[in-house]
């Protein structure tokens, strides 16, 4: 018995921010055979959780928190919003918990005014090699929406796939107006925000991305996640042209299926209601599951969303029938297909389609 104290006590003080924050029933959907788990999470000002910096012991706690967290979550791919920059990126996929895992691109957006949006970057960190990267800030020519931050995508080699990702952040809903009438025409231009910045997201991804090939390979899945900051099920929000301008451009809203209340990312709060600010949007022809909300917010304000995704079957064996597996060279990077029984099999296909 008081063997079992002392290992409970040395846990306790390996993990002091754990300890706190993990919950008894803590349960986690185990991810399908062949199926990757692409997730979109808003960290709440990472990692200080808010503006300005905390104590380097305190951001050290924060980020540790967070990847162990993502381990549990058994996340393969992550859109992450509000963070500091590409140094705290770096110090996330550093953490142990995240063996495996790479930065496959940050945003460095300038700030829209002088005392906003500071430190608040999107990310792609994965499991998977990068294979082209890069952001983009909103046209801000016209003001009044002229809509803060933008766009940051990245197309990965998800297992002999390549699959592009975009991540957003939408203009927040919080009004610092002091009168009703102020009010009133804040949260109007917040929306035009919202609006626009839809209108740039979905005009780009046609461009840049749907059907564009790398070497002979054509991009197979679009992905566009992040924080939308605003909920088509609530009255405020209902004229609001922001999703329906993502879904009529052909992206469908991986949770469309899910009830209201279990898709729900934002819980209740002191000042507002439960709501659903955060996403995932695909198009392509992947074969997509369980849409889920995690179950508590732990280090951020926001539930990190999360869907698992099958690529198109791997190919089968050209000698033997059976199935392959997806090998990169570690030396010269080139990737290819393995029979899985290698060395007894020496089954191989080149991954250019
Ligand atoms: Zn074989």
């Amino acid at each position: 018995m008081k063997r079992t104290a002392l290992v409970a006590l040395a846990v306790a003080a390996a993990l002091p921010v754990l300890a706190k924050e993990r919950p008894s029933d803590f349960t986690v959907t185990p991810t399908a055979p062949g199926a990757v788990k692409v997730c979109s999470w808003n960290m709440e000002w990472f990692p200080s959780g808010r503006p300005e910096p905390k104590p380097a012991k305190e951001e050290a706690e924060r980020i540790d928190s967070a990847a162990r967290f993502l381990k549990w979550q058994n996340a393969d791919i992550v859109l992450l919003q509000e963070m500091r920059d590409a140094a705290t990126c770096s110090n996330l996929v550093a953490n142990a918990a995240l063996a495996g895992f790479r930065v496959n691109v940050c945003s460095q957006f300038r700030r829209s005014t002088p005392w906003t949006d500071a430190n608040q970057q999107d990310a792609v960190i994965s499991r998977f090699p990068t294979v082209d990267a890069g952001f983009m800030e909103w046209n801000r020519r016209k003001p009044p929406a002229s809509p803060p931050r933008g766009l940051t995508w990245v197309v990965l080699d998800v297992n002999g796939e390549l699959w592009a990702f975009v991540v957003v952040h939408l203009k927040s809903n919080r009004l610092n107006a002091w009168t009703d009438e102020e009010k009133k025409t804040e949260a109007i231009v917040n929306r035009m925000k919202r609006e626009e910045s839809a209108l740039q997201l979905v005009a780009w991804a046609k461009e840049n991305l749907e059907g564009k090939t790398y070497a002979g390979r054509t991009i197979k899945n679009v992905f566009i996640g992040g924080d939308f900051n605003t909920d088509p099920a609530q009255k405020a929000y209902k004229k609001e042209k922001t999703i329906p301008t993502v879904t009529a451009a052909g992206y469908a809203d991986t949770f469309a299926n899910v009830p209201e209340a279990k898709r729900q990312s934002m819980p209740e709060s002191r000042h507002y209601s439960a709501a659903r600010f955060d996403y995932i949007f695909h198009k392509g022809a992947a074969e997509l599951s369980t849409p889920e909300v995690a179950p508590k917010q732990y280090t951020s304000d926001h539930c990190m969303v999360s869907v698992q995704v099958k690529g198109d079957a791997p190919p089968t064996c050209p000698n033997c029938g059976g199935i392959m597996d997806f090998r990169t060279n570690p030396k010269g990077g080139q990737t290819l297909w393995v029979c899985a029984k290698w060395p007894a099999c020496r089954g191989i296909r080149q991954t250019d389609k």
